[in-house]
């Protein structure tokens, strides 16, 4: 928008509370910046079933709301007075007004190092690993990111360990039919196939009981 030059260079008065410039300033505050075609990523977000838009200049905006066909999201900075803002209508993304900080690359890099410590978490095998393995995994897919074992994190993890565990077994058919649904039960730390079956004691001076052996065909 162009304001006309009369306004902006005020000849006719030379103090500064000049009623001009006062205009001046109110009209350029109140146009904002458009930009269109803002390419974006998503992303898991932090929350369950939310997700991030990343823009490829390295700003990130989280969802507003749905209002009619167009999304609307916000800045992830504007609790702290960033008030940028963007829509997205037949998947094209539009961005009005700037922001007042820095590119947040830092901080797309932390979030997808830790949504690889939650993928890695939910993977059969990897899952069994120590926390600190699967984030020293997640760091090297995403060496750019600058992230520590803090303790939220480690929760998170164990979290999603937890989640991708099959219901506690309490009955011998329970325990062989979980096995038939998991077939990671029958392997050994390193994939190795465990050898495994059943034991029974019903001699006349024995405790009854039943149990199940595992045996690492490496040691036979
Ligand atoms: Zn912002």
């Amino acid at each position: 928008m162009r304001i006309p030059r009369d306004i902006t260079d005020c000849g006719r008065c030379s103090l500064h509370t000049c009623p001009s410039q006062f205009a001046s300033v109110t009209m350029a505050e109140a146009v904002e910046e458009v930009r269109q075609d803002i390419r974006v990523t998503l992303v898991p977000g932090t929350r369950k079933n939310s997700f991030r838009c990343n823009t490829e200049s390295g700003f990130i905006f989280y969802k507003k709301e749905m209002r009619g066909d167009t999304l609307r999201l916000e800045c992830i900075n504007r609790k702290i007075g960033c008030h940028c803002r963007m829509t997205m209508r037949d998947g094209v993304f539009t961005q009005t007004g700037a922001h007042n900080h820095d590119a947040q690359f830092g901080e797309q890099h932390r979030a997808a190092a830790v949504n690889e410590c939650l993928n890695l978490a939910r993977a059969p095998r990897m899952g069994r690993q120590a926390p600190k393995r699967i984030l020293e995994v997640a760091r090297s897919v995403h060496c750019e990111a600058r992230i520590a074992l803090h303790p939220a994190l480690e929760r998170r993890i164990q979290r999603q360990k937890r989640s991708n565990q099959p219901l506690q077994t309490v009955s011998i058919d329970d325990m062989m039919e979980s096995m038939e649904f998991h077939p990671v039960f029958k392997e050994t730390i390193l994939g190795d196939l465990f050898f495994n079956g059943t034991v029974r004691s019903d001699e006349d001076d024995d405790v009854p009981g039943v149990g199940l052996i595992f045996v690492s065909l490496l040691l036979l």
